[in-house]
């Protein structure tokens, strides 16, 4: 049977920050502002997959309350979604994500973030989809407030 599920994060864009999307540093001068690494793409990538499985979301398993995920690197999670696929005997079939940046430019860390996130769930680089779009200067992401990213995943389980 396959299974669809959809994740969906932002988080705030702050001085004083390093900025990691996908699990990559993409040397901007502001970075998002959260508990772990505040990687909202991986965080929705998550999301997408707990979905699939019917597990509930990202804030469930590792609570922002939580000192262990302080500062924490986000492929953590990734990697602990993958681990509940794969003891439901399930496989990853893809992923595809985008994210909403209105700054820096995301394209050319793209594929950096496909290794990263592909490395982090233990899967084929050609599962995973990553795009990116402004918000055409509109709203909070416009103003380079935020950024926002949006996952879905798809799952085959038995
Ligand atoms: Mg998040």
């Amino acid at each position: 049977m396959i299974h669809v599920g959809i994740g969906y994060d932002v988080h705030k864009l702050v001085q004083g920050r390093k900025l990691i999307l996908g699990g990559v540093d993409l040397h901007y001068s502001k970075g998002l502002e959260g508990h772990s690494d505040a990687d909202a793409l991986m965080h929705a990538v998550c999301d997408a997959i707990l979905g699939a499985l019917g597990e509930g979301d990202i804030g469930h398993f590792f609570p922002n309350t939580d000192p262990r995920w302080h500062n924490a690197p986000s492929r953590l999670f990734l990697q602990e979604a993958a681990r509940m696929v794969r003891l439901r005997g399930g496989q990853i079939i893809n992923v595809d994500s985008t994210v909403i940046a209105q700054e820096p430019r995301i394209a050319p860390h793209i594929h950096a973030m496909k290794a990263s996130i592909a490395h982090a769930l233990d899967v084929n680089q050609a599962r995973i989809s990553i795009k990116a779009t402004t918000n055409e200067g509109l709203g909070f992401i416009g103003r380079g407030e935020g950024i926002a990213a949006l996952a879905v995943a798809s799952v085959n389980l038995p």
